[in-house]
């Protein structure tokens, strides 16, 4: 398997693969930089067509949390790891253990958390064997728990900067916004634009999860395949990466993309496709870093719940200045973006 020449190796400073036979955990853990702090980044559970499928997507999501822990102004480096779902995968607390001694054997350079496919009780279990670990059950008055609620929050307070900068709109009252995938960070977005007054068309994989949200927030049900393509004001994409490319750019029908998804540009060039059709995007990583902010604060125990929220608040404000300085140099918002992370970790 090729490291060194994939396509998304960035100079990481180390690649570590964990295996154990027995319990069938294979895992691999990158750390991207270490230069702000201690590389943070959950823990994501999925199947992958192969060993180098996996690899890719931890390179990729590791960089993504540096730009992020970057961007949100946080004493964090950029890490992620995999759990990869094979043939020999069989969830037991064991495993999560284990895993637990592979991120403790780092000695604090990688700090995990949730990703997809993880829960508070699996951060519990790697919690046994690690303290390199946030996410964990929440304490009265203090920050921690299940950071997907902080994540669209933060998401909600983007969509706001993304209708006032592009639809001069102060709300989104009776704005339509399309969101594909309603898992943890979906629904809690959902749940928010419902309260605010937007009308909702949501698509999953998972019917139950679409129930949800219509018998909760009134939203209507779209396919899998249209979903992307629906006419609305906002599209916010909350599943997986890669879905905006060449084929699906051209087919959008919404002036604006803000949704929590990782690695939501198939390339960088779709960015620039983006910004050429009109489309205001606002960058993945730094529209979805409420979750990473509610783990630092747990990590280094110095906010209370109210100060978390304070802080994720920031990043419609901090999303207005990407815009502002999009339309200025007309560069796409993703290489805005980009330039301002790397000049915050080069000046670290
Ligand atoms: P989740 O697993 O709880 O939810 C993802 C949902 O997307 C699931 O319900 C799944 O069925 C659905 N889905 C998958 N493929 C789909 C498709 N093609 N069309 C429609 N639905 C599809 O995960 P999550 O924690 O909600 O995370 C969602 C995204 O947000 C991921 O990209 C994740 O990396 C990112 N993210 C999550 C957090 C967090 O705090 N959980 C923070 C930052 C970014």
């Amino acid at each position: 398997m090729a490291v060194f020449s994939d396509s998304a190796f960035d100079a990481h400073e180390r690649v570590v693969f964990c295996h154990d036979a027995d319990l069938g955990l294979q895992a691999i853990i990158a750390i991207h930089s270490t230069a702000l702090g201690p590389a943070a980044g959950g823990t994501r559970l999925w199947s992958y067509a192969d060993d180098v499928e996996a690899l890719h997507d931890v390179l990729r999501l590791s960089q993504g949390m540096s730009y992020k822990n970057a961007m949100a102004g946080l004493r964090f480096g950029g890490g992620k790891a995999v759990i990869i779902r094979g043939e020999n995968f069989v969830a037991s607390d064991k495993l999560y253990e284990k895993y637990g001694e592979f991120v403790d054997s780092l000695g604090g350079s990688y700090v995990t958390a949730e990703d997809v496919g993880m829960s508070v009780a699996i951060m519990e279990m790697i919690g046994r064997k690690t303290k390199y670990v946030a996410g964990l059950v929440q304490r009265e008055g203090q920050a921690g728990g299940d950071p997907s609620p902080k994540t669209s929050y933060g998401i909600f307070k983007g969509i706001e900067a993304a209708v006032q900068t592009k639809l001069g709109r102060e709300d989104v009252a009776g704005l339509r916004v399309a969101v594909q995938g309603v898992g943890n960070v979906g629904y809690h977005l959902c749940k928010f634009l419902h309260e605010a007054g937007a009308n909702l068309f949501v698509a999953d994989m998972d019917d139950s999860r679409v129930s949800r949200t219509v018998s909760e927030f009134a939203a209507t049900p779209v396919s899998l395949e249209q979903i992307l393509q629906q006419e609305v004001d906002v599209l916010a994409p909350c599943a997986l990466g890669a879905i905006l490319n060449s084929r699906s750019i051209p087919q959008l029908n919404a002036p604006v993309v803000a949704g929590g998804a990782n690695n939501q540009l198939e390339t960088d060039a779709d960015g620039q496709r983006l910004h050429d059709a009109g489309v205001l995007y606002a960058p993945d990583y730094v529209i979805n870093g409420g979750g990473i902010i509610n783990v630092a604060c747990e990590y280094y125990h110095d906010a209370t719940d109210e100060e978390v929220m304070q802080q994720v608040a920031a990043i419609g404000p901090r999303l207005t200045g990407i815009f502002e300085e999009s339309a200025a140099s007309d560069l796409p918002t993703n290489v805005v973006a980009d330039a301002q992370a790397r000049r915050i970790i080069a000046a670290a």
